[in-house]
């Protein structure tokens, strides 16, 4: 039963010994004849995109996907192996916008998106043998001759049919999600692409003056240093168990957190009014920076409570604009606030805000500034350095953008 092993053993010419042997003796399928009739164990695989070449990782996975169906077939399993391959999303587009000279979403639109589409579909068979040369030399089994493929019809209309039986149980909604996003490119990028484009840069952080609601000279301050988003703004958010103080300052009085109070104002030319908890701040009304027709139904502008505001920098007040920031969004939707958009998808202000219209939103930072100043609700502008994510592939600033669930791309 066992032979001496030669000391000299190639190994890597043995593995492919074994290998001939199992493809001459079509031993994949008899082990899974061998079985046929027994109970059923399915393996579908989490299909790889064809148009990329196989790297080390996936020479990992597979060997690991392959492990399961083998130890369940030796376990006495009929276990099917089907192999798929993703053909869609972004990385096949993406060598297609290269392969045709042409960049965006705009610019396919121009180019046409049906036969865009087909220019996609023929590329991704671009590196089939590649694939199955690496998984037939790593002895991976599945069914690659009959693959599922995500291009298929078949395969699409099963999600669509998946998706209207989870509509017709009343499971899915359409939302919006705030995601990091290029207004030049027109899509949202992946955290690790995000993470590429770190840039240390100085812009200009503004504490804006939101007036007390039915009273003169009564301010709460709060700090953005995304002046843009401030005709977007819903609400004010304070932290519950955070003490704040009211000041008096000349003819003005503020409301800011009381640890933040040295920071901005100098010794002697401040009295301490009143020392609240941000709790006892929560639902207070307050009068709106701008009066842009936003369309909003629900009830805005009124102080809110969240944990994530912290007292390391600005007021302790944070302004709240749901659709350009994860926390705003959050802190949104648990106070059912309305959701105000006054920027497209293309980073650039709408017509309904009046003479911002059709300006890209890191242009209008100066000219809003001038506006807060005119209506006497600008405190301070100051430089403000931090590292902001540009895009990787064309050093556009990002924006934390929401974007509805449904879109493509
Ligand atoms: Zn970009």
């Amino acid at each position: 039963m066992y032979k001496p092993v030669d000391t000299n053993l190639n190994f890597v010419e043995r593995e492919k010994e074994v290998l001939a042997f199992w493809k001459e003796n079509q031993i994949f399928e008899k082990s899974i004849a061998l079985n046929e009739g027994k109970k059923g164990f399915n393996f579908y695989d989490g299909p790889p995109t064809a148009n990329g070449k196989p790297h080390i990782g996936h020479i990992l996975t597979r060997v690991m996907k392959d492990i399961i169906p083998r130890y369940k077939t030796m376990k006495g399993y009929h276990v099917l192996r089907k192999a798929g391959w993703d053909t869609h999303g972004f990385p096949v587009e993406l060598e297609i916008e290269k392969l045709l000279g042409i960049d965006g979403k705009q610019e396919i639109e121009n180019y046409g998106i049906e036969p865009f589409i087909e220019k996609c579909k023929e590329s991704v068979w671009k590196y089939t043998s590649e694939w199955k040369n690496m998984s037939d030399r790593i002895g991976y089994w599945a069914d690659m001759d009959e693959p599922y493929i995500t291009y298929d019809n078949n395969y699409i209309e099963s999600v669509w049919w998946a998706l209207k039986t989870i509509y017709d149980k009343g499971l899915i909604y359409k939302g919006y999600k705030i995601v990091p996003y290029c207004p030049r490119c027109g899509t949202a990028l992946s955290s690790h692409e995000v993470a590429q484009g770190y840039k240390d840069v100085k812009e200009i952080s503004v504490y804006a003056k939101f007036k007390v609601k039915g009273e003169s000279n009564r301010y709460f301050l709060a700090w953005t240093t995304t002046p843009w988003t401030l005709p977007s703004n819903v609400a004010l958010c304070m932290n519950a168990n955070e003490d704040y103080a009211e000041i008096q300052v000349g003819e003005e009085r503020f409301i800011l957190a009381d640890a933040l109070v040295a920071k901005l104002f100098e010794e002697g030319t401040y009295e301490k009014l009143s020392l609240k908890k941000g709790k006892e701040y929560e639902y207070a009304e307050y009068e709106p920076l701008f009066n842009y027709e936003t369309g909003a139904k629900k009830k805005a502008h009124y102080i809110v409570n969240d944990d994530y505001v912290t007292l390391t920098d600005g007021t302790g007040i944070v302004h709240i604009a749901p659709a350009f920031g994860e926390d705003d969004g959050r802190v949104g939707r648990r106070y059912d606030l309305p959701f105000v958009q006054m920027v497209n998808e293309r980073g650039k202000f709408i017509p309904e805000a009046e003479d911002l219209e059709g300006m890209f939103v890191k242009d209008a930072d100066k000219v809003i500034i001038s506006k807060l100043k005119a209506n006497g609700a600008l405190f301070k502008e100051e430089m403000f350095e931090h590292s902001y994510p540009f895009c990787w592939r064309c050093d556009t600033p990002l924006l934390y953008y929401a974007r509805s669930s449904c879109s493509s791309r």
